[in-house]
């Protein structure tokens, strides 16, 4: 029966990749929205201040909606790579290439590709660590939940 529970096994991977990475996306474009309202902020706060003809040190004015997009930037990113790690790949650090996950070294431009362990390898080290046996899955199941959620935090 091991050929059935493998492929049973499989299919349920691959159905919570495919939601993970839809949920990563729906992530990009929800963060894309904030990013283009911010902008749009911005330019009122500018445009009133005009208005007003106060001098504000317009720099200062808008640093916190800058800051705001820097951090949804970074999340954005976070999300793409991700995406790369649930296809087996990764991203040149030099050139953005998308490049398969195991290349040492970028076919694009050469550039010698460091090795950056994601979330799913950190839980397997970590179950290791903890020596949880195969046939405690769900607790192997949970560990592997907290960690992501961890992730999605940052
Ligand atoms: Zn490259």
């Amino acid at each position: 029966m091991g050929f059935f529970n493998d492929l049973s096994k499989k299919t349920t991977e691959t159905t919570t990749k495919i939601a993970r990475e839809a949920k990563l996306k729906m992530k990009i474009t929800e963060n894309k929205g904030k990013i283009k309202n911010i902008y749009e902020e911005i330019g009122r706060k500018i445009y009133e201040n005009h208005v007003r003809e106060e001098n504000i040190d317009v720099n200062k004015f808008v640093n916190n909606d800058c800051l705001k997009i820097d951090e949804l930037s970074k999340e954005i990113e976070d999300s793409r790579k991700e995406i790369l790690v649930l296809n087996n790949k990764k991203m040149c650090k030099k050139c953005f290439a998308e490049i398969e996950k195991d290349s040492m070294f970028c076919p694009k431009c050469g550039e010698k590709q460091m090795e950056e362990k994601t979330v799913f390898e950190r839980a397997e080290e970590k179950l290791k660590e903890a020596d949880i046996s195969p046939n405690n899955e769900k607790e192997a199941e949970i560990v592997k939940k907290e960690l992501e959620q961890k992730n999605d935090e940052k």
